[in-house]
């Protein structure tokens, strides 16, 4: 059973916030502060109160509202304990394998480094749903800023265990042009070639593709799939290591 409401909204140029609400208990949080001005607009649309912000990252597109938030709600900050000195306001430090009790759900917590260093990310599993900031895009995965392949592809890995029906909530629409890259990786592939057409039907109309799911991301997503035989052959990597082809990928994509 659904504990949690979540809503989702466009933020700056190219961001999603998330509220996510408990009703029994009345606790509502964000994820992440990318706009602090639209998220106090949707809580009130919603009449919902403040009471959490869980970031996944240090980056200001994540955190750059924290503490305007947290001084006119007196909400309680949740983040990395990895990266704590760079996530503003931090009041709670979770990291891997921890459980955050958020009202009557309860969100796992994986470190996720690649990214940033101390990248974060939230899985509830009753409701099926996972708030992955920067690790895991829409056909693609977040730029390595601060982390190796090998860090990022064991993080990915982590995800990959999710159930099939797992809704990924992911921080940016990224998608269309993920998928134009993926396209040139993974160019035989009939389910991503499928699954674009949709992407542009949905885009041309202003619509989100944002919440994926992890059965479509294991189908479509390059950085999920170093395994494949087609984009090994694509590649010239037919004997390679996983996170080679992976560290391959990522770098064609940092070009493209
Ligand atoms: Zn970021
Ligand atoms: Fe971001």
């Amino acid at each position: 059973m659904a504990l949690l409401q979540i809503h989702q909204f466009p933020c700056l140029s190219d961001n999603y916030g998330f509220l996510i609400h408990e009703r029994l208990s009345g606790v509502t949080a964000t994820i992440d502060t990318p706009d602090p001005r639209a998220i106090n607009r949707e809580l009130e649309r919603k009449r919902w109160r403040l009471t959490h912000i869980l970031n996944t990252h240090h980056h200001p597109d994540h955190t750059g509202g924290n503490m305007r938030l947290k001084e006119s709600t007196g909400c309680i900050v949740v983040g990395p304990r990895a990266d704590a000195a760079r996530i503003p306001g931090i009041d709670l430090q979770v990291g891997e394998g921890e459980t955050l009790e958020f009202g009557s759900a309860k969100a796992r917590i994986y470190d996720t480094p690649g990214h940033t260093r101390g990248h974060i990310v939230y899985y509830f599993a009753s409701e099926n749903a996972g708030f992955v900031g920067d690790t895991l895009f829409a056909m693609g995965c977040g730029r390595l800023f601060e982390g190796s392949p090998r860090q990022m592809w064991d993080s990915l890995q982590k995800l990959l265990n999710w159930p099939g029906r797992t809704r990924i909530y992911c921080a940016h629409e990224y998608t269309r042009s993920n998928g134009r890259f993926a396209l040139t990786v993974d160019p035989e592939n009939r389910a991503l070639i499928k699954r674009m057409e949709e992407v542009e039907r949905l885009r041309a109309e202003g619509l989100p593709t944002v919440p994926t799911t992890m059965r479509q991301e294991r189908r479509t997503n390059p950085f999920l799939r170093p395994g494949s035989r087609g984009i090994r052959a694509q590649l010239g990597m037919q004997g390679a290591d996983n996170v080679d082809v992976f560290a391959e990928v990522r770098r064609r994509k940092d070009r493209f």
